[in-house]
C-alpha cells in the first residue's frame, strides 16, 4: 500500500464493508486488469473474459452494483472506481460503464423497474451482458437539453416509438439493455424529455459507427440508431403515469425535479472522479518507483529537487482529489444537496489531476514513458476522456460557477 492509497490516517476510517470491497478489487485488478490492460487497449476489443472473471468473483454482479448504490457512507462506488481504474482505464469502464445506465435506472425508475432491470443489465456468470446510456447526440453534447430524439406514443398499441440518432455511447449497439434518453415535448427543453428502456433484441435499434479512440480502448463506444423501434408503455422510467404528471407540470410552469439523465450524471460525478484518481495513481506509484531507481548523473533521479517535487506535488493532488470525492459522494448518500456543485468540484479537480499526473509520469520515465513498452502513455491516454465525458471541463466549471455565484453564467 502506497502513500497515496494509504487512506486510513485521512478525515475518517472507511466502514468495514467498504474497507473490504476495496482490497477486493484492488486483488481484482492486480490479478486479472493489470496483466491484460496493454493487450486489450492495443487491440481496441472489450475484454468480455474479464468482465466474466468480474461476475464470477462478484464484482459484476446486480447484487454487489445495488450494495454499492445503496452504501450509507456514499464511499463504496468512488472507493471501488478508484481500484478498478487503478488497474486499468480501458478496462475499468469497461466493467463500469453498465454503471452510468444503472444510476439512471436507479435515480429515474421505480421499485419494480430497478428489480426487474437490474440483473437484466449484468446478465448472468455464464453469459454476461452490459448496458449503456445513450444521451448524447450529434448535435447535442455539452448542450444536452438539445436532443432530437423522439419518444412519441402510440394510443392504439400503447407503445412508445423512439426514432433518432444517439453517439459516443459507452457499450452502445453490444449493449443488452439500451437506456435511451429521448424528448417527447421538445417545446419543454430538458424538461420534456424522458429515458426508455430498450429491451434485448428489440426491432429498430442499431450500431451504427464504432468510435476508434485515443484512450479508454477496451472499451466500446459507438453511435446508436432508432428506427421506428417500438416499446411497450410502462418502460418508460418512473412510469407513464407519472411522466405525465411531471410533463403536464411543466407545461403550467410549475417546478419540476431535475431531468432524468441530468440526474443521473450528477450523481455518477463523484464515482468518476474515483476513476480519474486511480488512473492518477497508478501513474503516480509507477514514477514514484521508477525515480528511486532509475540513476543518472550517480544518483537516483528522485535525489533531485526538480523530480521529488513534482511528485510530492502528485501525491498531493491526488489526496486533495480522492477527498473531494468521498465529500460529494458522501452528501449523495446522505441527502445533503450538492449546494456549491461539489459534485462537478470532485469531477472537475480529479479529471484535471488525472491528467497532468499522468503526463508528469511520462516526463519522469524520460524516453521510456514515450514508448508502449511502459505503462504510462497508456494512462495518459485514458487520463484525458476525464475532461470530456459525463460534462467537460469546461461545463463543470460553468455548474460550479452558477451555483456559488446564483448568476447564469454563460
Ligand atoms: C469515450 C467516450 C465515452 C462516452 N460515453 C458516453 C455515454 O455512455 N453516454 C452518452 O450519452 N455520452 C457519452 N459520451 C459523450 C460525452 O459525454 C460528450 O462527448 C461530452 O458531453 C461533450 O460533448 P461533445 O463531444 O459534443 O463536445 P461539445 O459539446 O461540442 O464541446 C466541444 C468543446 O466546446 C466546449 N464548450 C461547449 N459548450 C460550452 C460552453 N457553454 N462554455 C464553454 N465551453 C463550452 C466544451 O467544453 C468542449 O471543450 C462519451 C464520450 C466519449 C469520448
Amino acid at each position: 500500500m502506497t502513500a497515496a492509497m494509504d487512506t486510513e490516517n485521512a478525515l475518517f476510517d472507511l466502514p468495514p464493508d467498504v474497507a473490504d470491497a476495496r482490497a477486493w478489487a484492488h486483488d481484482f485488478a492486480v490479478r486479472y486488469i493489470r496483466p491484460a490492460a496493454a493487450d486489450y487497449d492495443a487491440r481496441e476489443e472489450t475484454p468480455w473474459p474479464v468482465i466474466q472473471d468480474a461476475a464470477i468473483a462478484g464484482l459484476y454482479t446486480p447484487e454487489f452494483a445495488l450494495q454499492a448504490f445503496t452504501d450509507p457512507s456514499g464511499l463504496m462506488l468512488p472507493v471501488v472506481a478508484e481500484e478498478i481504474f487503478w488497474g486499468d482505464g480501458g478496462m475499468g469502464q469497461a466493467l463500469l460503464g453498465t454503471f452510468l445506465p444503472l444510476a439512471a435506472l436507479v435515480g429515474a425508475g421505480t421499485p419494480e423497474q430497478i428489480r426487474t432491470w437490474t440483473p437484466e443489465f449484468f446478465g448472468s456468470v455464464e453469459h454476461p451482458a452490459v448496458a449503456a446510456l445513450c444521451a448524447s447526440e450529434p448535435d447535442a453534447g455539452s448542450d444536452a437539453a438539445n436532443i432530437r430524439t423522439r419518444a412519441e406514443f402510440d394510443e392504439p398499441s400503447g407503445d412508445w416509438i423512439l426514432n433518432g440518432v444517439k453517439t459516443w455511447a459507452t457499450n452502445g449497439g453490444i449493449a443488452g439493455v439500451h437506456v435511451i434518453n429521448a424528448t417527447v415535448d421538445r417545446d419543454l427543453g430538458a424538461r420534456g424529455h424522458a429515458l426508455f428502456l430498450v429491451p434485448p433484441g428489440t426491432p429498430g435499434i442499431s450500431q451504427g459507427q464504432k468510435f476508434s479512440k485515443h484512450g479508454l480502448r477496451a472499451s466500446h463506444t459507438a453511435e446508436v440508431l432508432l428506427e421506428d423501434v417500438r416499446i411497450p408503455s410502462g418502460l418508460v422510467l418512473g412510469g407513464k403515469d407519472a411522466l405525465d404528471a411531471r410533463l403536464a407540470a411543466a407545461r403550467e410552469r410549475r417546478k419540476v425535479r431535475v431531468p432524468a439523465a441530468m440526474a443521473a450524471f450528477e450523481a455518477t460525478r463523484p464515482s468518476i472522479a474515483g476513476m480519474a484518481v486511480g488512473v492518477a495513481r497508478a501513474a503516480y506509484e509507477y514514477a514514484l518507483d521508477y525515480a528511486k531507481t532509475r540513476v543518472q548523473f550517480g544518483r537516483p533521479i528522485i535525489a533531485n529537487q526538480g523530480i521529488a517535487f513534482m511528485l510530492a506535488d502528485m501525491a498531493t493532488e491526488i489526496d486533495a482529489a480522492r477527498l473531494l470525492a468521498w465529500r460529494a459522494s458522501n452528501q449523495l448518500a446522505r441527502g445533503i444537496p450538492l449546494r456549491n456543485a461539489e459534485g462537478s468540484m470532485a469531477k472537475l479537480k480529479a479529471s484535471e489531476v488525472a491528467v497532468r499526473t499522468t503526463e508528469q509520469a511520462i516526463q519522469i520515465l524520460g524516453g521510456n514513458g514515450y514508448t508502449r513498452d511502459y505503462p504510462v502513455e497508456r494512462w495518459a491516454r485514458d487520463a484525458k476522456i476525464f475532461t470530456i465525458y459525463e460534462g467537460t471541463s469546461e461545463i463543470q466549471r460553468l455548474i460550479i460557477s452558477r451555483a456559488i455565484s446564483g448568476i447564469r453564467i454563460e
